[in-house]
């Protein structure tokens, strides 16, 4: 390409400069030594971040080819078909028009491919390559839609889920401030593991709630906390995380009780169960007391300790330690195994995705679902 179709790459991409953008990390949870690129879309133009003047090297990429990304001297090197196309400390890639979109895989270590829309930065942090997404803020959100909430659910939800995800962004832009981007694309932030998958409903419910965020009546963001299934009783945040949270109280929530993830039954060996409690908080199994509490206990509502809150023992870290997947759990010693009769799904803490899930198929709007899971939330753009 000459200096012209440089110049009127330059003035696409200031046009596309107006949305809000947020950088999003990628493949965080690898270390990243080798990463291949294919354009999937579009055209990408690729340059050195430090120098992205019509003096300064770039290429334009097409679908067709594929880059390799590596780390050499502490510089990140591109290569097409084995041949060294350009070294910089850091690489951008700009995307020539919105929908234009990336397929990334991970070739050490090796990883699945995975597509994102947007422009992206390829640097070099603790020796390993880093990559971060560039991109505007409702079009991630149509990606964490999609991540977060499957398929084939009614509009509402969507759109509940989408003011949550936008609300939990713009909450958390520091979150990871020493990673020099602001969200992680896993659970530890919000999973947004492909693109949007063009599902009409989803990018809908995006753009019905564009801008829309949960404040608190002290105008800052609402805690969107929320989880699968709180199996009929969400949680209060202080059995979770040893604090109170203003606005989140534990409540009976009859929309979810019917659903999938709502029961479930797990054996553990007994010996492994009281060694844990012997081990960790020094549990009195000689004591006869103690050791007839431990044939069974039942959670009517949900509590925060096992037993008796005198032992010390969070529910949480049982859920921790055997992998359970709430704390909403009867346990009952039969034979040599405990049986632990568990509801739910998740932490249990503010809104319950399987109960919102419900309340969008019986009729009810986003905005009703938001107020019965945030009660005191204030909808607002
Ligand atoms: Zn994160
Ligand atoms: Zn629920």
């Amino acid at each position: 390409m000459n200096k012209l179709g440089f110049l009127t790459f330059l003035v696409w991409f200031c046009v596309s400069m107006n949305a809000q953008t947020i950088r999003i990390g990628l493949f965080t949870g690898s270390k990243i030594k080798e990463l291949q690129l294919q354009v999937g879309q579009g055209t990408y133009l690729l340059q050195n971040k430090d120098d992205q003047t019509s003096n300064g090297a770039f290429k334009i990429l097409f679908p067709s080819e594929t880059y390799q990304f590596k780390v050499y001297n502490g510089l990140v090197q591109v290569y097409l078909r084995g041949q060294l196309q350009l070294q910089a400390a850091s690489i951008v890639l700009t995307q020539k028009q919105q929908e234009d979109f990336c397929n990334w895989t991970l070739l050490s270590p090796a990883s699945k491919m995975r597509s994102y829309e947007g422009d992206f930065e390829i640097g070099i942090y603790k020796g390993e390559l880093r990559l971060i997404n560039v991109i505007d803020i409702e079009t991630y959100l149509e990606g964490v839609v999609s991540s977060e909430g499957g398929s084939g659910q009614r509009l509402p939800y969507y759109e509940a889920q989408a003011v949550i995800s936008r609300t939990y962004a713009l909450n958390n832009l520091n979150r990871h401030q020493n990673e020099n981007y602001a969200l992680c694309e896993r659970v530890h932030c919000q999973a947004y593991l492909n693109k949007r998958t063009g599902t009409a409903t989803i990018d809908t419910a995006v753009q019905h709630t564009k801008g829309l965020v949960l404040l608190t009546e002290e105008a800052k963001y609402y805690p969107t906390f929320f989880h699968a299934n709180c199996g009929g009783q969400t949680c209060e945040p202080q059995y979770i995380w040893n604090e109170e949270i203003k606005g989140l109280q534990s409540f009976q929530d009859t929309f979810c009780i019917h659903t999938k993830q709502a029961q479930w039954v797990k054996s553990i060996p007994l010996e492994q169960w009281t060694n844990f409690l012997v081990e960790k908080y020094n549990f009195p199994v000689q004591d006869s007391m103690s050791s007839a509490l431990l044939q069974s206990f039942h959670q009517t509502q949900r509590m925060a300790f096992y037993l008796h809150p005198v032992y010390g023992i969070p529910l949480r870290d049982l859920r921790d330690q055997f992998k359970l997947k709430s704390t909403y759990f009867d346990a009952v010693v039969v034979g040599q195994e405990m049986m632990l009769y568990g509801k739910g799904f998740g932490h249990g803490v503010g809104l319950c995705q399987e109960g919102a899930m419900q309340m969008a198929k019986k009729g009810y709007a986003f905005d009703q679902i938001l107020r019965y899971y945030y009660p005191g939330a204030i909808l607002t753009k």
